[in-house]
């Protein structure tokens, strides 16, 4: 791809049946962090060729079954995500964008590269090799000791000062909250490092899950401090997790959350075009030999296309639109959802035509879910 990469999107509207986001399942690590939930094996010699040889098969493959949804569609996101996807060359990744290229319309996409900040620190030397225009470093603290609790190495502040050389104006940070050993004042000079770097356009606060973590209590007091803190530098809340300045939304991960279509490829990754939801088996070897079994592949009733939009909708401040709801589905399955959560008014309110979660619905969100929807599964 020779175009200049833009890090700043044009804003275009289209309808959003016809958008699509793609993402990349990279399933590779240098080391297993110890509280890590995402598929991920450790890299061995040769696997990087194979992988990507398969991935190629995998895009091939998948084009042939719905060559429709090639052509219909508009892809405006691209997210190499993992694993560890900072862990391969660039030119690789180049590559692999002009073979989408070539077979997908793309309009303006994001591309987003998730790094870890070692191999970021590794591989990434000139500005060549920025192929991507928001990069989402897994910074996850500032402070050794809570690193090596989670058998992370820290090199978040070097990756920053490399991002700012590069030229890289859209940064995403995420940092953990709920690490053994954190408390408000470490967490504090993990914001202050972060706010230092005019390019960092977005933060992510993500509680840790593990069966070690700091107590409720503490994950609550970093998490409101972050509202107040970030607030105060002008970013914007607008997911319960995700954190931006106005015009930095991460238009991929939107997509999750507008339960949009997004098709996905690589092991253990999922997909969901309209009703249509499927995942690719986590088989590595399988994968490298390109068998692209399936794990899950479910065609969605409305009530649980019904469920997992006001799910995923719920996580954005702003909530679901009403109205917008009214025309996707059943007339009677909206008016049961806004009689029952009549009774919820501590966790969920209704104003000019949008319905979202209080500061204490956030927190009792999967509760709420459950109360609501009692036969569904709260992912
Ligand atoms: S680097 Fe990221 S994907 Fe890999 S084990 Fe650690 S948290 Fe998980």
């Amino acid at each position: 791809m020779n175009k200049k990469i833009s890090f700043f999107l044009d804003d275009f509207e289209l309808g959003k049946d016809s958008v699509l986001g793609i993402y990349i399942h990279i399933p590779f690590c240098e080391k297993r962090c110890n509280y890590c939930h995402f598929f991920s094996r450790i890299l061995k010699p040769n696997h990087i060729e194979k992988f990507f040889e398969a991935l190629v098969s995998e895009i091939e493959y998948y084009e042939k079954t719905d060559r429709n949804l090639f052509e219909k569609s508009f892809v405006d996101s691209i997210y190499f995500g993992g694993g560890t996807p900072s862990m391969v060359k660039p030119f690789v990744l180049k590559n692999l964008i002009e073979i989408l290229g070539s077979k997908f319309n793309f309009k303006n996409p994001e591309i987003t590269l998730e790094a870890h900040p070692k191999s970021f620190l590794e591989n990434y030397k000139d500005k060549n090799d920025v192929f991507f225009n928001r990069l989402s470093l897994g910074i996850v603290s500032f402070e050794e000791k809570e690193l090596l609790n989670l058998n992370r190495e820290n090199f978040g502040y070097p990756a920053l000062i490399l991002a700012k050389e590069l030229g890289i104006e859209n940064v995403n940070v995420d940092l953990l909250i709920g690490i053994p050993g954190q408390n408000l004042a470490s967490f504090k000079k993990s914001l202050d490092i972060i706010c230092q770097f005019d390019n960092v356009r977005g933060v992510s606060i993500y509680p840790l899950e593990a069966d070690f973590v700091e107590s409720d209590e503490k994950v609550l007091e970093l998490m409101d401090y972050s509202e107040e803190y970030l607030d105060k530098m002008g970013y914007i809340r607008y997911e319960i997790a995700n954190y931006a300045k106005d015009g930095f939304f991460c238009r991929h991960n939107l997509k999750y959350w507008e339960y949009m279509n997004f098709l996905s490829f690589g092991p253990s990754s999922s997909s969901k075009i309209g009703n249509h939801r499927f995942k690719r088996s986590s088989n590595l070897n399988s994968y490298l030999e390109k068998k692209f079994f399936l794990e899950e592949d479910i065609r969605l009733s409305e009530e649980d296309l019904f469920f997992e939009k006001i799910m995923m909708g719920l996580r954005l401040m702003k909530g679901i639109k009403i109205s917008e709801l009214e025309t996707q589905f059943d007339k009677g399955l909206v008016e049961d959802f806004l009689i029952k959560i009549k009774k919820f008014e501590e966790l969920v309110k209704i104003e000019n035509d949008m319905v979202f979660l209080t500061k204490k619905g956030i927190i009792f969100m999967n509760d709420f879910l459950v109360e609501i929807m009692p036969d569904r599964k709260v992912l």
